[in-house]
């Protein structure tokens, strides 16, 4: 990883790429490198769908070796959704083959003029950018499996489907599992439109005749990874919760806190939670012949996800994440897991983000497009978006836009970005993640639900508003440090409750780069990276004002708990004192 491939897509005579050495940007990775290269070289106030922005593509700092967790691809650019800097990462191969390739980033920039579209090649010999508008408005599912037939089973291929094509604010970059399928997205922000603005359909990612990377102390490496991987196990929910029921298992867990929002955010218990549950999940997949533990990329100790077949046996979709099925399933007033899964293959195939799409759904329905509840009505609307007609290019673009369109008050929003599953009025620290992160509403940004329900990492009450300042601080900071990492950002879990588990990720990274990283040092590459992100989305336009929650959370109170939201804006105001 010691290089970055830059290809201008609008050059004169067709796309150029020219390599460079990583320069300042050697040893960091994912999210920092992409953090840090946006905020020097996009122009905040670009539109982020012009020639102006940059869609960059980077392995995380451990990713391409042997280290257990480490194959997290993040994705940077402007977002076209939320107007500020975006980080959106994803699983599945293809952060392990670019990084085994040698790249530390691969940058997207420029616009094409006229109407072709391209895919790119990557592989030991270099990059090739090639016309191929055989693949025009092809979905994920049939793109994969057309290029699978030029190039293969040996490759990790990234793509966009039609929504990304069509420049939809809720489109996703897709990126295959060890099974070659588009299951794995960078989701949030609209990234998918952004490489769709560029004209790229698809990133065919070859490490034939490639190692994987060494680090300079292998025995050091083994053993701390060793150790690391005893460490995910031994905790009960890195251990046993999310191999045994993946994401999903939290669908009882925030129903019985009362934090499940329910019927757009009027409610935060679901009467068919259980129908929704992970253990029922589980079930199914398994009787079906699917199965319930399953890694999206190979080196994945934990396991989350997992097959869910149709009623025949058939593979339908990969196992729907808790989010997805509480955004297709419970925001909407569904109760069944069959059509969340029919809607998360179609999340998948036409590349959109579940989050944004359920939101939406939730919304049009609260616009009375169609009944809560009505689960033919919902896959009808997501078929509106794949079709591209007016309404679903309305639909793509996200819960914000549909509730302006259709003059709905209470849009679940924060910078345009869709809320995720979890209530902010009875779990006040997510709360203050989703207004302040740099990212839009984004539960990962700062995974309060950790300490708040789960009690990982200490126990800070989720009603009160008292330590969740420091909480929401404190995780936004480690978050952004894991996000460079590579690492699937559920070993938080274990490193969190267990510091010899903490001490072998330091261990691994000192034992790969040669370094003498602390604690310390690791809030300290957080910081770097949110104040990158910060001093972005100032020059962008945004300022404290926008680092709220829509003003419904603070009017409404939600059942069981009849409590709003609380934290005041002082409070709001110096998450990022540091
Ligand atoms: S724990 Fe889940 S999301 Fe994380 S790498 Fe494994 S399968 Fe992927």
């Amino acid at each position: 990883m010691d290089k970055i491939v830059r290809i201008d897509m609008g050059a004169k005579g067709g796309p150029k790429i020219s390599t460079e050495p990583a320069g300042e940007y050697a040893g960091l990775g994912g999210r920092a490198t992409t953090s840090l290269i946006v905020s020097k070289e996009v122009h905040p106030l670009c539109h982020p769908l012009g020639a102006e922005n940059k869609l960059v593509i980077a392995p995380g700092m451990l990713s391409g070796s042997t280290g257990a967790m480490s194959g997290r691809l993040s994705v940077g650019c402007k977002s076209p959704l939320t107007g500020t800097i975006k980080e959106s990462n994803a699983g599945g191969q293809a952060a392990q083959v670019l990084a085994r390739i040698g790249y530390a980033a691969i940058i997207l920039e420029g616009k094409p003029e006229g109407d072709d579209l391209y895919k790119i090649i990557v592989n030991k010999d270099g990059v090739k950018v090639e016309v191929d508008n055989s693949l025009k408005l092809l979905d994920n599912y049939p793109l994969i499996e057309k290029l699978r037939g030029q190039y293969g089973d040996k490759v990790a291929y990234m793509s966009i489907g039609s929504a990304g094509e069509r420049l939809l604010l809720g489109a996703s970059i897709a990126c295959t599992d060890p099974e070659l399928r588009p299951t794995r997205h960078c989701g949030r922000g609209g990234v998918g439109a952004v490489m769709g603005s560029k004209k790229v359909k698809a990133i065919i990612l070859d490490d034939a005749g490639c190692k994987h990377r060494a680090p300079k102390d292998p025995d050091k490496y083994r053993d701390a990874n060793r150790k690391f991987v005893e460490g995910l196990r031994k905790h009960p929910v890195t251990g046993e919760g999310l191999p045994a029921y993946g994401t999903n298992v939290l669908t009882n867990v925030l129903n019985e806190a009362g934090g499940y929002p329910t019927y757009n955010f009027k409610t935060g218990r679901f009467a068919g939670s259980a129908k929704l549950s992970g253990e029922a999940q589980a079930e199914l997949e398994i009787k079906r012949g699917g199965t319930a533990t399953h890694g999206c990329h190979r080196g994945c100790v934990i396991q989350c996800s997992g097959v869910y077949n149709d009623k025949d046996g058939h593979y339908l979709t990969k196992q729907p994440e808790y989010e997805t099925v509480w955004a297709h399933g419970g925001n909407c007033g569904i109760d069944d897991l069959d059509t969340v899964a029919r809607l998360d293959f179609m999340d998948d195939n036409f590349g959109l983000d579940t989050i944004e799409m359920g939101a939406t759904i939730g919304v049009a329905m609260d616009a009375g497009l169609i009944e809560f509840g009505d689960k033919e009505g919902a896959i009808r609307l997501m078929e509106e978006v794949g079709k591209g007609t007016p309404l679903g290019r309305v639909l793509g673009c996200g819960a914000g836009i549909t509730g302006k369109v259709f003059g709905v008050e209470k849009v679940p929003v924060v910078k345009n970005q869709a809320i995720p599953a979890y209530d902010p009025r009875p779990i006040q620290g997510i709360g203050v993640t989703y207004a302040t992160t740099t990212q839009g509403a984004d539960h990962t940004a700062g995974y309060a639900i950790a300490t708040n329900i789960l009690k990982v990492g200490g126990d800070v009450d989720p009603l009160k508003t008292e330590g969740q300042v420091e909480l929401s601080r404190n995780l936004q900071i480690a978050t952004a440090a894991i996000d460079s990492t590579g690492m699937c950002l559920f070993i938080a879990f274990a490193i969190m409750d267990q510091p010899e588990t903490f001490q072998a990720l330091l261990d691994m990274l000192n034992a790969f780069y040669g370094t003498e990283l602390t604690g310390d040092g690791v809030v300290e590459l957080g910081k770097t990276v949110l104040s990158a992100e910060r001093d972005f989305n100032k020059r962008a336009g945004f300022s404290k004002e926008d680092d709220r929650l829509p003003r419904f959370f603070y009017t409404d109170p939600i059942e069981p708990h009849n409590q709003v939201f609380s934290m005041s804006d002082e409070e709001l105001d110096s998450v990022f004192n540091w």
